[in-house]
């Protein structure tokens, strides 16, 4: 669609305007009664229609490409204000709008043409402003964008390997040693281990990605020493056993670091900053950083999205945690809810680095880049355009200089061609800024804290598997406060539960998870907690109780009643 500036511009704000204004207008509508996933029969439709050949004739008429993408809609489940399945966040408004914008130019980020486009410069600003919103210095941090925290998971796991080895062979008088470089066939190239603790299943995916192996993946999560005597009886005692696994377990920690430091074994720590399954912050950061200093371990954090919880001034303390780390992992498409998919990867710059360009770099670059080669040639940018610099314009010098101090794109991801992930990340940051992302955040945490009231009250048929956060002072002391930020989990009460089959010791959860989700009015998902099926709720939209007349909360609240009333 070949177009003059004006026309374009004309067209990109008609559109852009009648987007926002229907987002606007269907919102109310669409969430008030927009049903979480897909009818059985909407279902059983979409899936006879399916084509699973290409048509000799297309659709022929835009009327008929538009029935068919909302006839496949209707077999889609929907980011809803009440889909609490997984952690899958919703589409602010305005990053609906940066990603249609995103399909519009469809520009690929990966080389810098600072003289061409800003693509790239943008990127690198929107990197900035996670890091400063998150209380990370983009001093001692850089980043970039990924497909997801699993992605992000798979570069920070790739790093550490990278550093960790290099680290061994460098004590031996070899600082040149490089695994991305020389590969598994290299002399010297050791064993590397991962110590977690109930860490999300990316890691081991990871692992096997990264060529670490599974198996070489230990959880030193601490075993509960009250278990046995009253466990069963007292519930709280009980809930307590339950979380004692998702902390690690510092003195065995210890030995195994000490151990494979001797064995010259690579060392990685993965700490979760909000375990999957319970939403669980980790208090540990501190002393496992310390122990990662004294035994030179990389210290990975993975923050899928709990990361934004430390916008809270309550939780300040998340910020300087995760500034210990090596490497931080955290979601664009979850908690900040721009659309899939938007992950986002950081780490630490090379210290060791003087000139102003090499400051920016780290383990990352040596990683995904070129290594001592050369790039590939048809993509060189910044030292092709560079050539001709002395005969350009001040302004020009300038973009380039200013490139000149960011690191490549290509040389920082898995993939080379890539979406412009950044801009609806930007769109949702200046759209909302601070006060907008804290208010975000402080909704779901205090929609998860009313729906645990609910689960709790006396008398409920429900019970909660987490422990009760008592309140205190250090906000950074286990379980106080709102300990499970977003995420709750419960099942069925063993006693107070009036219908037996969602008592059932085997899948009793998985009918209670189906009769709450076949309303279709609020989705929740099923899951197995120390041995324990459970129901999990986890609330990660931005319009999530966003209308103060309390419809999410009450809508929810009636599936709940409701599912106990069949007999
Ligand atoms: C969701 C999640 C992941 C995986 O993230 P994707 O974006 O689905 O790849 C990894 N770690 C944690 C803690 C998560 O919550």
């Amino acid at each position: 669609m070949a177009m003059a500036d004006k026309e374009e511009e004309a067209y990109l704000l008609s559109t852009g305007r009648h987007l926002a204004e229907s987002y606007a207008a269907s919102r109310d509508a669409v969430h008030e009664a927009a049903p979480t996933i897909a009818s059985g029969e909407d279902l059983q439709r979409c899936l006879e229609s399916l084509r699973w050949d290409v048509p000799e004739q297309g659709l022929g008429s835009q009327e008929e490409l538009l029935k068919l993408l909302v006839d496949v809609g209707k077999g889609l489940t929907r980011h809803s204000p009440r889909y609490f399945g997984f952690v899958t966040g919703g589409v602010l408004p305005s990053a609906a709008l940066a990603d249609w914008f995103v399909s519009q130019y469809d520009c690929n980020v990966q080389v810098h043409l600072p003289n061409e486009s800003i693509a790239t410069t943008l990127e690198n600003c929107t990197v900035q402003m996670l890091l400063g919103l998150l209380g990370l210095s983009s001093q001692t941090f850089t980043g970039t964008f990924t497909t997801g925290a699993t992605g992000s998971n798979i570069l920070g796991l790739a790093c550490a390997r990278e550093a960790q080895l290099k680290l061994l062979n460098a004590g031996q008088g070899d600082e040149e040693w490089s695994l991305a470089e020389m590969g598994f066939g290299a002399e010297e190239c050791r064993r590397v281990k991962v110590f977690v603790a109930k860490p999300h299943a990316s890691i081991n995916k990871a692992a096997a990605l990264t060529g670490i192996g599974r198996r070489n993946v230990v959880d030193v999560g601490r075993k509960w020493k009250g278990q046995g005597e009253q466990a069963a009886e007292d519930e709280e005692q009980e809930a307590q056993r339950r979380v004692a696994g998702l902390d690690f377990d510092l003195d065995r920690l210890e030995k195994e670091l000490e151990e494979a430091q001797s064995l010259r074994f690579g060392r990685i720590v993965v700490v979760g900053m909000g375990e999957v399954n319970t939403g669980a912050l980790s208090s540990q950061l501190p002393a496992i950083s310390k122990l990662c200093k004294r035994f030179k371990a990389w210290l990975h954090v993975d923050a899928a999205f709990s990361a934004f919880v430390a916008l809270l001034p309550r939780y300040g303390w998340i910020s300087e945690h995760m500034s210990l780390a090596d490497s931080i992992t955290s979601d664009g498409h979850k908690a900040l809810n721009v659309p899939y998919d938007c992950g986002i990867f950081f780490v630490r710059k090379d210290e060791s680095q003087s000139d102003s360009r090499a400051k920016q770099l780290s383990v990352l670059d040596m990683v995904c880049g070129p290594g001592k080669g050369p790039g590939p040639s048809y993509l060189a940018s910044s030292a092709v355009a560079r050539a001709g610099v002395d005969g350009q314009d001040q302004e020009t010098k300038k973009r380039q200089e200013l490139a000149d101090t960011l690191p490549s794109p290509l040389f920082r991801n898995l993939e080379n061609s890539r979406r412009f992930r950044a801009l609806p990340v930007y769109a949702v940051l200046l759209d909302q800024g601070m006060q907008g992302m804290r208010a975000m955040v402080q909704r779901n945490v205090d929609f998860r804290r009313k729906i645990e009231e609910y689960l709790r009250r006396p008398g409920s048929p429900y019970q909660v598997l987490t422990p009760r956060c008592r309140a205190s002072e250090d906000t950074a002391e286990p379980w106080t406060n709102d300990w499970n930020t977003t995420v709750v989990l419960f099942r069925a009460h063993p006693k107070l539960c009036p219908v037996g089959a969602y008592k059932e010791p085997n899948g009793g959860h998985l009918a209670l998870t189906d009769a709450i989700k076949r309303a279709r009015k609020a989705y929740v998902s099923p899951t197995v907690f120390e041995g324990i099926g459970g129901v999990r709720i986890a609330v990660s939209h931005w319009a999530t109780a966003l209308d103060d007349d309390g419809r999410d909360f009450r809508i929810t609240t009636e599936v709940l009643d409701e599912v106990m009333k069949v007999k």
